[in-house]
């Protein structure tokens, strides 16, 4: 089964402990549609500026990836700029110019309506709402950020009630729910709506809650990250990709979907930009998968 995400599209400045890339491809988007090509067909809905390199246009075509929903208009390319500390847990967002995507309104081609799995990325909870009113979706997952969670959260609110799955940072699920417990936390906002809920702990993990059962899933273990940049949205495509390729949700299924998403969200992580992501194949992928399955066997 294919699946549809909408979301930004950009061009990533970032410096971590590693070195620096300027200018590199970047964007929610972006990062989802390379790992879920993986599994699946992947839409991907989208706004880019004139100056978009068309290189990047080639790489996203050459993996697959269906770009009749990437829309290009007159004006720049949104650009992100974050720098990383030694602990790369810790990202200042230095730069965010929005550019074309201030004034994105999604239009998701009819191929993208039909899909039955859909991923609003990161962005506000009114875009998120349009593109949930076209499509014809039979499970949605939501991704958002503590900006939203500050400025929009009436709106967020609202499209909680309307999604199955959300895929969030614990901080912002403590700052969403101003409740400190972890567990406590994620329990309230499965009342607000979405009865699946990922709850990221970057390198410690992550926690499914689906239903009343939680599984708990490490991250890999990784001696050098090089850049974490886009870990969040690369975990989102190897779990929904995971989802739409078995075309079930069941608690089995997303247990392994997770393992998926933090399969490839390692792999994303041992390179700069996307390359950790475009220079491996499902092979690596499922290698990876073996070695976390080895890595909780006791
Ligand atoms: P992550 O590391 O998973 O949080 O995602 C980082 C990606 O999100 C980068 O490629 C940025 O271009 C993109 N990004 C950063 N800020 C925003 C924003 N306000 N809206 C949409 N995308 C963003």
């Amino acid at each position: 089964m294919s699946v549809t995400v909408v979301g930004s599209v950009a061009l990533d400045t970032v410096d971590t402990p590693s070195g620096e890339n300027i200018e590199g491809l970047g964007g929610a988007a972006t990062f989802f549609s390379l790992a879920a090509a993986n599994y699946t067909d992947v839409n991907l809905v989208g706004v880019i500026g004139t100056d978009f390199p068309k290189e990047h246009i080639d790489l996203l075509a050459s993996k697959g990836i269906n770009l009749e929903g990437l829309e290009q208009v007159e004006g720049k390319t949104f650009r992100w700029k974050g720098h990383y500390h030694d602990d790369l847990n810790v990202r200042d967002t230095l730069e965010t110019h929005l550019n074309v995507f201030e004034h994105f309104e999604p239009k998701l081609p009819q191929v993208a309506q039909d899909a039955p799995y859909l991923f609003c990325g990161n962005a506000h909870p009114a875009i998120q709402m349009m593109t949930l009113e076209q499509s014809n979706h039979k499970f949605v997952a939501l991704d958002t950020m503590n900006l939203w969670i500050d400025i929009a959260h009436d709106e967020l609110t609202d499209i909680l009630k309307k999604i199955d799955c959300l895929i969030i940072n614990d901080e912002e699920v403590i700052q969403l729910t101003q409740d400190h417990n972890l567990i406590r936390a994620t329990r309230k906002i499965q009342e607000m709506g979405p009865k699946i809920i990922c709850t990221k702990k970057g390198e410690h993990g992550c926690l499914l809650f689906h239903g009343d059962q939680i599984f708990s899933a490490p991250a890999y273990p990784m001696m050098e990250v090089v850049d974490p940049t886009g870990a969040g949205d690369s975990f989102a495509g190897g779990f929904m990709g995971y989802i739409a390729q078995q075309d079930d949700t069941s608690f089995n299924t997303l247990k392994k979907a997770v393992i998926h998403g933090s399969a490839v969200a390692s792999h994303l992580c041992s390179q700069f930009g996307p390359d950790g992501l475009t220079k491996i194949n499902k092979d690596d992928i499922e290698a990876r998968v073996q070695e976390f399955a080895e890595l909780v066997k006791f």
